[in-house]
């Protein structure tokens, strides 16, 4: 089934801000909670679906990427990432901040989740960059990339924290003008991992991972620019105890190309024609990414003119359709002249036809391009 869009599934609009979007998820989530709808298969997946779309929107990086990409960007498919939805025990640990602590941890809702748990530990993310040429940008590229990641090694050896039992938070009871009090906090011990080391191999962190070469094969889509950062979930450093990895963050940098440049998935090619042929008309090429393509000159073209070759351009990342290649044609002027060649144009210079046109004036390029595209 294809995922509904997240703005949707949030009934938010694309512009919504932090607390709009947080507010909405908290409709949907007492609405929907297993514990409210018990049996309910279709709350159930309700609850996650809301659960996965606050996920991506409530993270500033998550959402420019869904914004950028769908759901390709935000996680799974089209090549990134491991493409796992999320787990029940995801979903609670998110309750922390989304219903300020009265739902996370222990507390609130019972029943049902594995609520109560130590908090899973996550990896850190690593971060690389990947530079592409513009022929890889047209047409998408597979990178292989060398990361130095922090993995467990072989031989470690840990259990539960004998300071919290294996919770990764202990209760501490204080007497207050109100009476007592009990509160919860990180277990200082395993900092709230649940775990402690009984063995590890000696050249190891202190929690028993060290770091290793590993290959990633990374898909780039088409399309992309420079500055983009891809994510795929689970390809950073792991996380001690079994926990879950890190993300792989691939930043991209665009190498220049020689002749063509780029303005999002347009491209500009500066084609300079000699006199003759601007006043004569002719047929010449430009350089397209991959190969040439012919183009006319009409008599008379003033320098200036600008050509659009639909569909010439890049492939857009985030929709359908390729930009375009646009040909800016500038007259050549010689800068040496034979004896013969100067007495020709001698004669032309007083030539009624050649005095310019008084009330020509050119538009300019981005006059004439944005009439291009409006
Ligand atoms: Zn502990």
């Amino acid at each position: 089934m294809a995922k509904r869009d997240y703005y949707e599934v949030l009934g938010v609009g694309r512009s919504a801000d932090e607390g709009e979007i947080k507010k909405a998820y908290r409709k949907l989530a007492i609405k929907y909670h297993p514990d409210k709808n018990p049996g309910d298969a279709s709350a159930e997946d309700k609850f996650k679906e809301a659960a996965e779309a606050y996920e991506v929107l409530s993270d500033t990086q998550k959402r420019r990427q869904y914004d950028q990409f769908g759901h390709a960007g935000a996680r799974g498919a089209g090549g990134f990432g491991g493409g796992q939805s999320m787990n029940m025990d995801d979903i609670f640990s998110q309750f922390g901040d989304i219903f300020g602590g009265a739902f996370g941890g222990g507390g609130g809702f019972g029943g049902g989740g594995g609520r109560g748990r130590a908090r899973q530990v996550k990896g850190t993310n690593l971060r690389i960059k990947v530079k592409l040429t513009l022929e890889e940008i047209a047409a998408g590229v597979q990178k292989k990339v060398k990361v130095l990641k922090l993995v467990p090694a072989d031989g470690v050896d840990f259990t539960d924290c004998g300071t919290c039992g294996g919770v990764g938070q202990v209760r501490r009871v204080t007497n207050t003008f109100l009476g007592q009090m009990q509160t919860t906090g990180t277990c200082p011990t395993c900092n709230g991992t649940g775990k402690s080391i009984r063995n590890k191999p000696k050249d190891t962190d202190e929690y028993g991972m060290r770091r290793q070469e590993e290959v990633v094969t990374i898909n780039i889509p088409a399309g992309v620019e420079d500055g983009m950062q891809l994510s795929m979930a689970g390809y950073g450093n792991s996380a001690p105890f079994g926990g879950i990895n890190g993300d792989l963050l691939v930043v991209i940098e665009e190498v220049e190309h020689d002749v063509l440049k780029r303005n999002g998935k347009n491209l500009h090619y500066d084609l300079y024609i000699n006199f003759a042929d601007a006043a004569l008309g002719a047929n010449t090429e430009v350089p397209l990414i991959d190969g040439r393509a012919k183009i006319k000159i009409d008599p008379g073209t003033q320098s200036g003119k600008i050509v659009r070759l639909k569909g010439k351009g890049l492939p857009a990342v985030d929709s359908y359709g390729n930009g375009d290649l646009l040909v800016n044609i500038n007259v050549w002027t010689p800068q040496k002249l034979s004896n013969e060649e100067q007495a020709l144009l001698e004669k032309l210079r007083e030539a009624d036809n050649f005095k310019p046109n008084p009330s020509y004036r050119d538009k300019g390029f981005f006059q004439k391009v944005k009439e291009m595209f409006t």
